[in-house]
């Protein structure tokens, strides 16, 4: 890939998370490229190839199953870039030299470029250094960068908590004024952050550096204002055991699935709401977590884009947990039938291990299982005996 646009006569480099990753000795996600072609002249180079983005406009090219982003380099001249009110970059398409791309970059160790031509990595600041200190540092005058895109905020602390690294002081300062920038940011935008920050398999420690830092409340506000009440401690435990399964399952290739993990985070403002309106509007225990959700979901959309592929789970999830009560007669068989019972069912038992839902109502469903012949421990999918017991098979999207 490097290759072909050099001999088309271009230079290439690979930079970011990449090179960064590497010279730690970590194994990289993904490779990005850069180079001074355009994006109309990488897509001459290669066939395979889509121009996507607006505010940044960028090639993808793909090889087999994998895409690499080959990105031009950006030009320092901000003068040009198109700015919000308070200095939001909302498109910036000014071509320049290696030199600028790399001071355009947020943090000197992503600023790092590998050049394929003599097989040395090109620093322009002090990557190397910070790499070998273990230091985020932003390029650049920190509040300035935050203002141009509030997301590096989020960009920090998830390196921060992924590498082990500590936030340099001046880079680290601003963050907890400027952390109310994040609402102009577009939710579908924050929506794709908040995945990377909670699935990358650092989200117990990514998840306590956002609280620190006041960035939490900025995402979740609901949650944050549920935490904050300090007559209980499930609250908290439910959400650090949700994310601390999250990153086991991760560390051990197993897939997560979002809409579990938002129904964690969201869990406590809903129950709360859903106990209000049982106490104040006498409402049973099924409709009112119904409308809670209803409310909690339209306010979270609001700050954080959840796709309705993940909040229509949540939703069956939620709703399921009044239904464990009921253990006599056909109702367990039914619920047991139920295509999202495997996922409210786990949900069930983060409740009981928070020590807000009984354990021994965790412990009958256990058994149930057992007692019909299944492995309470499957998993996430149904197992063969499940699915020969299921009676009325239903449509449903498939489990994210
Ligand atoms: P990872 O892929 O491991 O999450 P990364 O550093 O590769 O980390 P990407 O989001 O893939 O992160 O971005 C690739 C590179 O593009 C970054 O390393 C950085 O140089 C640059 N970059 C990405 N987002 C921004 C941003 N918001 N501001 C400035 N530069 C950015
Ligand atoms: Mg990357």
């Amino acid at each position: 890939m490097l290759y072909r646009l050099k001999k088309s006569g271009y230079q290439a480099y690979l930079v970011g998370g990449g090179v960064r990753d590497l010279l730690l000795g970590r194994e990289p996600k993904d490779f990005d490229v850069a180079t001074d072609a355009t994006p109309e002249q990488v897509r001459e180079v290669f066939r395979n190839c889509r121009l996507i983005g607006r505010r940044f406009r960028l090639a993808h090219v793909r090889f087999g199953r994998e895409i690499i982003e080959v990105a031009t380099f950006r030009s320092a001249n901000f003068g040009k870039a198109e700015q919000s009110a308070n200095g939001m970059v909302l498109e910036d398409n000014q071509y320049g030299t290696i030199e600028e791309d790399a001071l355009r970059r947020d943090f000197t160790v992503n600023a790092l470029y590998y050049n394929i031509a003599d097989f040395s990595v090109v620093d322009y600041s002090t990557g190397m250094e910070d790499l070998r200190a273990g230091l985020l540092r932003l390029l650049g005058d920190p509040e300035t960068r935050y203002r141009e895109d509030p997301v590096r905020m989020l960009r920090a602390v998830r390196f921060a908590a992924k590498l082990g690294f500590n936030i340099e002081p001046a880079t680290e300062a601003p963050i907890p004024e400027l952390g109310y920038l994040l609402a102009d940011v577009p939710p579908a935008r924050l929506f794709e952050e908040v995945l990377k920050l909670f699935i990358g398999g650092y989200a117990v420690a990514t998840f306590e550096k956002l609280r620190h830092y006041g960035l939490f409340a900025q995402l979740f506000p609901q949650t944050e204002e549920a935490l904050s009440h300090e007559e209980h401690e499930f609250p908290l435990t439910l959400v650090l055991k949700g994310l601390e399964n999250t990153d086991r399952r991760l560390a051990e290739e197993k897939p997560v699935t979002p809409a579990f993990l938002f129904a964690v985070l969201l869990w406590e403002p809903l129950r709360r709401m859903a106990e209000r309106l049982e106490q104040e509007e006498g409402l049973a225990p099924y409709p009112a977590i119904q409308q809670a959700a209803g409310w909690v979901i339209e306010r979270q959309v609001q700050r954080v884009a959840i796709p309705r592929r993940f909040t229509t789970p949540m939703r069956e999830i939620w709703s399921l947990q009044p239904r464990f009560h009921n253990t006599r007669g056909k109702r367990p068989a039914r619920l047991l039938a139920h295509p999202r019972f495997r996922a409210a069912y786990d949900f069930l038992l983060l409740r009981a291990e928070a020590g807000e839902a009984d354990p021994e109502l965790a412990a009958w469903w256990t058994r149930y299982q057992e007692g019909q012949g299944l492995d309470p421990a499957g998993g996430n999918k149904p197992s063969a005996g499940r699915r020969r017991r299921r009676r009325r098979p239903r449509k449903r999207p498939a489990p994210a």
